[in-house]
């Protein structure tokens, strides 16, 4: 399928990445996930926020204008002559000989676009299990950084035991999920952590949030604990490529009914009117 590194259009078998390159080496970089649905970057500007701010948190140099960046998405994106696709993008910071210091040199930028990963249907709708691990990541968790080994840790646990998420958890209250943010509902009212350090301000959690302003359901952040989790009405989490999960299962507690609420149908429904483009975005 096709890719790009540092100003040119490949194919992501070839081999252009050199050892001494710092995202391979250290990590060293952030990234973005951006769906397009027929052909349409959705939350293309928002995406686009959260990697400047990113790379601004890691004192990562990345000083691309953003209309010329933006014209390489898209040049990716009818490269690809995929419709419905995922671009994954990533700055880091060059190519230098191994050494921790900052090197003085240009970042690197790549980009992949792939299909879309296809979910599922039979999650989507019967709902999906997770179980519960502890958050042991860094106190940055608002940055999308490359580093991401706590987050495969807990991800390949929870596949191991059949589930398709971890629900991680800190002092008590659940943060996120190893690639998605986590909503519960109670008594028709919505909840979802509050931003902070501790979190990624998930696109598809902004867009559930105007969703939810929209449909006039009351929305609160607040730090849910465990207890509370065990006892919601209905639970999902939500991520670019998950989109709305509904969850029906957390450990051997069985969510609400065990099957996804109609809260989070409703939900699911609005999501898929706005990213078919029928609805300002
Ligand atoms: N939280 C974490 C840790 C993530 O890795 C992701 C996405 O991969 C999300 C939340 C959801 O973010 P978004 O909705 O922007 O895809």
């Amino acid at each position: 399928s096709i890719a790009y590194f540092n100003g040119r259009f490949v194919d992501s078998d070839d081999p252009v990445v050199p050892i001494d390159e710092r995202g391979h080496q250290f990590g060293d970089g952030v990234y973005e996930v951006i769906r397009i649905y027929n052909k349409k970057p959705f939350m293309l500007d928002e995406h686009l926020d959260r990697l400047y701010m990113s790379a601004e948190a890691i004192a990562l140099p990345f000083r691309q204008e953003r209309e010329s960046f933006q014209a390489i998405i898209h040049q990716l994106i009818e490269k690809s002559g995929l419709d419905n696709l995922d671009v994954y993008l990533q700055i880091t910071r060059g190519m230098a000989p191994r050494n921790h210091l900052f090197p003085d040199c240009p970042v690197s930028v790549s980009m992949t676009a792939k299909p879309f990963r296809s979910i599922p249907a039979e999650l989507r709708e019967k709902g999906a299990k997770a179980i519960l691990h502890p958050d042991e990541r860094w106190a940055n968790c608002y940055i999308k950084s490359l580093n991401l080994l706590p987050n495969i840790l807990a991800k390949q646990k929870a596949h191991e035991q059949g589930c398709l998420e971890a629900i991680l958890f800190r002092d008590g209250s659940i943060t996120e999920g190893t690639s998605s943010n986590v909503f519960v509902i109670k008594d028709t009212r919505l909840y979802t952590t509050p931003l902070s350090r501790h979190i990624l301000a998930g696109i598809t959690r902004m867009a559930v949030q105007q969703i939810a302003a929209e449909a006039a359901l009351t929305f609160t952040e607040k730090h849910v604990t465990l207890e509370e989790l065990a006892e919601a009405d209905e639970v999902f989490i939500t991520s670019t490529t998950s989109e709305i999960m509904p969850v029906v299962q957390v450990e051997e507690k069985i969510i609400g009914a065990g099957q996804p609420g109609p809260i989070t149908r409703l939900l699911q429904e609005k999501y898929t009117v706005r990213t078919s483009g029928a609805a300002r975005h």
